[in-house]
């Protein structure tokens, strides 16, 4: 007898491999009970699996009656359960030998190995969950910061869902009114008010899915962040830099010009976003750092990044080296900061200007300094350290900080999520983060709203009308999963963990 993927029942390790105090096998459909019991010897003998109970006991070996593992054991009947099925887990030691010991044990009773997902695919299959909860799950358990782990924690809540629903009972109630305008042709009566629907179109479609769209663009940054590259010359402070972001000492510090050996990266919150923070200090290999950012390798960590956060010593005169740095990075967003300002307490704002020490000559023809003079390029106050950017063509506003005295890195922490969001504070939009997928659904039912707006305005036809406005109606109900293919629920389910 052939029986469909869902009637089988599944089993899988849930927990990740490597050592752990407990492992958790997991058990999803008809048999599972079943199962359970052919491989497990309560310590009560009475015992009546009840469901949601934990028991004690031993997996063993049928025919052998030897011991796998002391575990702990519950069934939990359907519908009351992830996957609206009989559920039953078995908790083993975290040795990953003896969980794969009793999954072999479980497969070998007649269960079929799940397909990374295919629990959670069940949920949405059997009606438990929405698409969009269900990538809320994948989202949680890869949520790399507290604000994305509570989007997540939103989405799987429905909270996308709740802003969809009430946009498609909208569109519903529209093509309602259509089809009854099609369905009585030679009414007299003007069944249609073609200028009100443009406005209900606008109010209760339109405006909402904008919004969305915009929500979609923050859920992208939240979901999967930005990367940061830290440029600067030799000794500037980036290590320091990336070690006081990160509070804690990852890079390795040092005096000594060239001794961080491989670019480092981390990953930092910063403000709720994942920022994936590049220390380009690994690039250099001997000791001219500005050749050797010519090589590919530094180019493409440059050309990837988000965000390039340009690096100057405010305790030294700017170089032609940071000049020709400034040259490689400023095609990107950038971000200037001057460093060691702890060394500049008596920087003097003011700069003098002519054909005296001090002076500063721009570049007439590629917009950059000549850089003939190495003593006229500094821009310097009274003491010879930076006190301003403006010899470098383009580069805005800067921010001062010492890495050292951990001074200003809240402010650079600030200027990097305004950088990248256009906003100076958090986002504070209400817990919904749609994803790609739900932005092109949303984009291209902007799409068709605009088209039965559009056709409405042009007074065209009711039959072209409502080909829109369910064109619409389809758009959306792809989101939250009701008329998704097979092909896109298999791409997203691909996405999980085995034993999720
Ligand atoms: P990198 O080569 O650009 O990564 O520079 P490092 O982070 O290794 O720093 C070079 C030297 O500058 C070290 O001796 C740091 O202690 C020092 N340094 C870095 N930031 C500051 C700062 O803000 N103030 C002062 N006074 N020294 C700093």
């Amino acid at each position: 007898m052939n029986i469909s993927p869902q009637e089988e029942t599944i089993a899988a390790i849930s927990t990740p491999p490597g050592a752990g105090g407990i492992g958790i096998i997991r058990i999803s459909g008809s048999r599972a009970l079943s199962l359970l019991k052919s491989i497990f010897q309560p310590k009560d003998p009475s015992c009546a699996f009840v469901s949601h109970k934990l028991y004690y006991g031993h997996i063993l070996q049928p025919d052998q009656g030897k011991i796998l593992d002391e575990v702990l054991a519950v069934y939990m009947a359907a519908p009351h359960t992830y996957t609206r099925e009989d559920v039953v887990e078995v908790h083993c030691h975290g040795s990953y030998l003896v969980l794969q010991n009793v999954l072999e044990l479980i497969l070998a009773s007649g269960a079929t190995l799940a397909a990374p997902g295919e629990f959670t695919k069940r949920a949405f299959l059997n009606g438990r969950i929405d698409l969009t909860q269900a990538e809320a799950v994948i989202d949680i358990l890869s949520a790399k910061t507290r604000k994305g782990v509570d989007l997540a924690q939103e989405q799987l809540a429905g909270a996308l869902y709740k802003k969809i629903e009430p946009i498609r009972q909208s569109l519903m109630q529209m093509r309602a009114v259509i089809e009854v305008a099609i369905d009585f042709p030679d009414e007299d009566v003007e069944i249609i008010d073609h200028s009100g629907l443009i406005v209900q179109l606008e109010q209760e479609v339109a405006a909402p899915l904008e919004k969305l769209l915009h929500s979609a663009d923050r859920g992208k940054l939240y979901r999967e962040g930005i990367s940061l590259v830290i440029a600067g010359l030799p000794n500037v402070g980036k290590s320091s830099l990336l070690n006081a972001i990160l509070q804690e000492e990852r890079a390795l510090v040092t005096a000594i010009p060239g001794t961080t050996r491989d670019s480092i990266e981390e990953i930092v919150d910063i403000k709720g976003m994942p920022v994936r923070i590049v220390d380009t200090a690994g690039i250099r290999e001997d000791a001219d750092e500005v050749e050797q950012l010519g090589i590919q390798r530094a180019r493409d960590l440059i050309n990837r990044a988000d965000l390039i956060l340009f690096l100057l010593d405010g305790s030294r005169e700017i170089s032609e080296g940071d000049y020709r740095l400034y040259d490689q990075v400023r095609h990107k967003p950038l971000l200037p900061v001057i460093n060691k300002i702890d060394l500049c307490d008596s920087m003097v704002p003011t700069l003098q200007r002519g054909n005296h020490r001090g002076t500063l000559q721009r570049g007439e023809e590629k917009g950059l300094p000549q850089h003939g003079n190495k003593e006229d390029l500094s821009l310097r106050g009274n003491n010879g350290v930076i006190t301003d950017l403006s010899s470098f063509p383009d580069i805005g506003d800067c921010l001062k900080i010492s890495a050292k005295e951990q001074t200003g890195i809240e402010q650079l922490k600030q200027a990097i999520f305004a950088a990248v969001t256009s906003e100076g504070d958090q986002w504070e939009e209400e817990g919904c983060a749609p994803n790609m997928r739900h932005k092109q659904a949303l984009l291209a039912a902007v799409e068709a709203c605009g088209r039965v707006m559009d056709s409405l305005q042009a007074g065209l036809t009711n039959d072209l009308i409502a080909v829109d406005l369910q064109g619409c109606l389809d758009y959306l109900a792809a989101i939250v999963g009701e008329t998704t293919t097979e092909d896109i629920l298999d791409l997203i389910f691909q996405q999980f963990c085995l034993g999720k």
